[in-house]
Order: C-alpha cells, then sequence, then structure tokens
C-alpha cells in the first residue's frame, strides 16, 4: 500500500508502507474513499513543530468498514463510518461528560492520508451513517470529522448564542466552518477576520456578516468599532498563534467567551492582563465525537454542506504537491482520492 509520509520540513513523500491490519480485538479497518490535509498539518511541514521522525501522516477520516476485531460490537463491515481525530472509548468518566478527546484511552490517530486505516476502539469512535452515503456527500462527511467538528466546538465553547455577536480569528477551514457553525447556532452578527477574497466569499456564503481586513491591534480596534466599542460576545480563536489569541481575547466584550481551537504554538499569555479583560476561556483539541451523530445528520438531510471548503482535489499520489498548495494559501482545503 502507499501512503503519505512527512520526512521532515517540505519533505511529503507518497511511498510504500504496510498494509494496517487488526492488531488489537477492539480494532477496525476501514477503506478511504478519500482523505485529506489538515491546516496543523502545516505546522510540522513548515518545520515549527518537531518531528521524532518519518511520520505518516493524516487524521480526518471516513469510509467503507471492512473489518473489525473480534470484540467489536455495534461496527459491521460493509457500513459507511465517520471517526475522529481522537480515539475515544465512548464510555470513560470524560467521553460521558462528552470530552472524548480527553478519554481515558485516547490514542491520536495518523496514517489517514493512505488508502486504508487501522481504526483503534472502533465501537466508541466511529458513528456509522444509516446506509450508504452517495459519492458526492463524501467530502461534506470527511469534513464533520475534523474541520466542522472543530469549528462547531469553536461555536460551542465560545457560548455562540440565538442573537449573539461573534468574531473570528483565521479563515482556515476551521475558521470557515465556524462561522457556519455560529450561524447554525442563531448568532446573528458574525465578523470574521480575512484577507482572502476566496476565504472571504466562502465565510460570507457560509453566514459571515461582515469582514475585518485589518490585523493585531488594528484589527481589534475594528471589531470593536464594529460592536460599538463593546466588543464580541463570542469569539473563535482557529489559528494558535500568540497573535491571534490575544486578537481572540481582547475583542471579547467582559464577560464573553472566547472558544480557542488553534493548536497553540508558542504562545504566553500574561496573567494580570488576562484578570483584568473578565474573558472567558475554553476550548482545547475538539471533542469531535460528541457532535458528530448532530453534524452527520446535518449533512445527510442537506442542511449543511461543509464540503465546501475543498476547494482543491487531487489523486492521493500528488500529496506532496496538495501540502505544497496548502503552504502556498493557493487552496484552504485539499481533498485527496485514493
Ligand atoms: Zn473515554
Amino acid at each position: 500500500m502507499l501512503g503519505t509520509v512527512l520526512y521532515g520540513p517540505g519533505d511529503v513523500r507518497f511511498e510504500d508502507r504496510e498494509e494496517p491490519r487488526i492488531i488489537e480485538p477492539t480494532d477496525a479497518i476501514i477503506r478511504l474513499p478519500a482523505t485529506c490535509v489538515c491546516g496543523s498539518d502545516l505546522w510540522p511541514y513548515r518545520g515549527l513543530q518537531p518531528l521524532s521522525g518519518p511520520t505518516p501522516m493524516g487524521h480526518e477520516y471516513c469510509g467503507f468498514v471492512e473489518e473489525v476485531g473480534s470484540a467489536v460490537r455495534s461496527v459491521k463491515p460493509g457500513q459507511f463510518v465517520v471517526g475522529s481525530f481522537a480515539t475515544s472509548d465512548n464510555t470513560c468518566p470524560h467521553c460521558q461528560f462528552g470530552y472524548h478527546s480527553s478519554c481515558m484511552r485516547r490514542e491520536f490517530m495518523l496514517r489517514a492520508q493512505a488508502p486504508y486505516l487501522r481504526v483503534p476502539l472502533a465501537d466508541g469512535t466511529l458513528v456509522p451513517t444509516p446506509g450508504i452515503p452517495s459519492d458526492d456527500l463524501v467530502p461534506s462527511l470527511l469534513a464533520t470529522s475534523d474541520v466542522l467538528g472543530t469549528g462547531w466546538f469553536a461555536a460551542d465553547a465560545a457560548n455562540v448564542k440565538p442573537g449573539g455577536t461573534v468574531a473570528v480569528v483565521g479563515d482556515g477551514a476551521v475558521g470557515l466552518l465556524g462561522v457556519l457553525s455560529a450561524k447554525l447556532m442563531g448568532a446573528e452578527r458574525i465578523i470574521v477576520m480575512s484577507r482572502h477574497a476566496s476565504r472571504q466569499k466562502l465565510a460570507l456564503e457560509f453566514g459571515a456578516t461582515d469582514i475585518v481586513t485589518e490585523r493585531g491591534e488594528d484589527g481589534v480596534a475594528r471589531i470593536k468599532e464594529l460592536t460599538k466599542g463593546v466588543g464580541a460576545d463570542s469569539v473563535l480563536e482557529c489559528v494558535g498563534s500568540q497573535q491571534a489569541m490575544m486578537q481572540a481575547i481582547q475583542a471579547t466584550r467582559p464577560g464573553g467567551s472566547v472558544g480557542y481551537v488553534g493548536v497553540p504554538h508558542e504562545m504566553n499569555l500574561d496573567g494580570a492582563q488576562l484578570f483584568f479583560t473578565h474573558v472567558r476561556l475554553h476550548g482545547g483539541p475538539a471533542p469531535v465525537r460528541r457532535y458528530l451523530p448532530h453534524l452527520i445528520e446535518l449533512v445527510l438531510d442537506g442542511k449543511i454542506n461543509p464540503g465546501k471548503v475543498f476547494d482543491l482535489e487531487l489523486p492521493l499520489s500528488q500529496v506532496a504537491e496538495a501540502y505544497k498548495a496548502m503552504d502556498e494559501r493557493r487552496a484552504i482545503k485539499a481533498l485527496l482520492r485514493p
């Protein structure tokens, strides 16, 4: 089997890898009709996150169950399933509280940029769709696996409420789907910080009402101006940099909430500064599994089309070009067909 391996900054190879097989009785093997590159894959690709050696990449997935281990009960060969980047047993106390990405038996997924994938804890991790979805729904179902689930968590963690004012920091796939999530949760005003025409267009399509092109202090000032000097009720931080986090905190009104889902890189918060903002912070790796049944239903009912974030489609063999296109911001998100 050929799969994707990141060797170092800018060095993505599509090379021979061992075919996945059942190791634990709770495993499933799935065949992936499509896979994709995540914005978070760009951190190690850009050399901003160290690698311990050649790393098989990919953590967003949906597909057909090929084989299950002897202990798997709720998932059967032939079904179409969606999973998350974090495995979960769906039974431990953290899962019961809805924090599946902190499951006591959690493993972070890798190796999904390939034709086949082993998924541990199949019963708790995978959500089967009712029946086999048509192929045109695959991109949107794949989006629920991470980018939509993460955008949804950002909005949920930022306490988005009907009639509320929301600001979104970050115009990548997660930020854009954070806009979609906030819209579905009833936000009245959704301000997006973006400088890229194609991303602005999609943000407006997903429900954004205002675009702010300024960054840093100027961006915060612009959001304050748009909210009569008050700040937003809810701010979604979908980048993970110091600047993005400070923009998010400063754009939030006292008593408002920041939902942060960008994986932090060299981020340091000043305690005293935080103290006087009166802002709630909640975030982390999104517990996508909690939201999957609802998000899958929205896609299958045709109520949302989060697959629109894929603006580049390539054969999986051209995965290196997919990374390059996203790194150079020529693509929002690349879909890969094995
Ligand atoms: Zn658990």
